[in-house]
């Protein structure tokens, strides 16, 4: 599993980030230890602690949980990408604090990997599972992430409602199915979409 945000550097002292709370990612984590799974959580900057018995690798950046996953996704079963990987990265990171002189300034940003997508072509896959969290157009963008990353289930949700919130309301997508969960609390919320991908055939 992926969880909570990624930061990307500007200079030493700053970087580009999101709201992330890992939250809903900890929530699974947990939730299948509970049920017998062996996890690993790849986690991004949290304050979160870690669900007992739970495998858990920090990394800081979009690279960094990219190399960390690819190399140990052929491992496991299953692959739940809960993280808010930063779209972008400043293209370079500057070796000393950048001072401020005009009035306008600009980075410019490149395109990180996209995780779950590499995870989902590998030859030997895992059951894939991803997140999608939109300010508009839930199902449809959800819909189109499920086709265009070639995913096994996905859960959309409202980004702006569900951010460090303990609850949520998720949309569960597969390519022939669409199943409401909660509102409830997360850790219910994170049983149920367990047993969806516990019971889940590709077909
Ligand atoms: O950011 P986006 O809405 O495309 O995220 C959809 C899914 O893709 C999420 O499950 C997220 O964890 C995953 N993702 C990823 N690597 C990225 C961007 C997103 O694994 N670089």
């Amino acid at each position: 599993m992926t969880a909570g945000p990624t930061r990307e550097a500007i200079d030493p002292v700053r970087y580009i980030s999101n709201h992330s709370s890992g939250k809903m990612g900890y929530a699974i984590a947990k939730a299948a230890q509970e049920l017998g799974a062996q996890v690993t959580l790849i986690s991004g900057p949290v304050s979160l602690t870690t669900p007992h018995n739970v495998n858990r690798i920090d990394v800081v950046s979009a690279a960094q949980m990219h190399q960390q996953t690819l190399s140990i996704a052929s491992q496991h079963d299953i692959f739940i990408a809960c993280a808010a990987v930063a779209d972008y990265r400043p293209v370079a990171v500057e070796s000393e604090k950048i001072k401020k002189h005009d009035q306008q300034m600009q980075i410019t940003l490149i395109k990180n990997p996209d995780i779950i997508s590499q995870i989902a072509a590998l030859k030997q896959r895992p059951i894939v599972v991803g997140f999608a969290a939109e300010t508009q157009q839930i199902v449809e963008h959800g819909r189109d992430k499920l086709q265009r990353k070639n995913l096994d289930i996905l859960f959309a949700n409202n980004a702006t409602e569900t951010f460090n919130s303990d609850d949520i309301q998720v949309t569960a997508l597969t390519k022939h199915s669409e199943q409401e969960i909660g509102p409830a609390n997360k850790a219910s919320v994170a049983r149920t979409m367990l047993q969806m991908i516990a019971t889940y055939t590709a077909d």
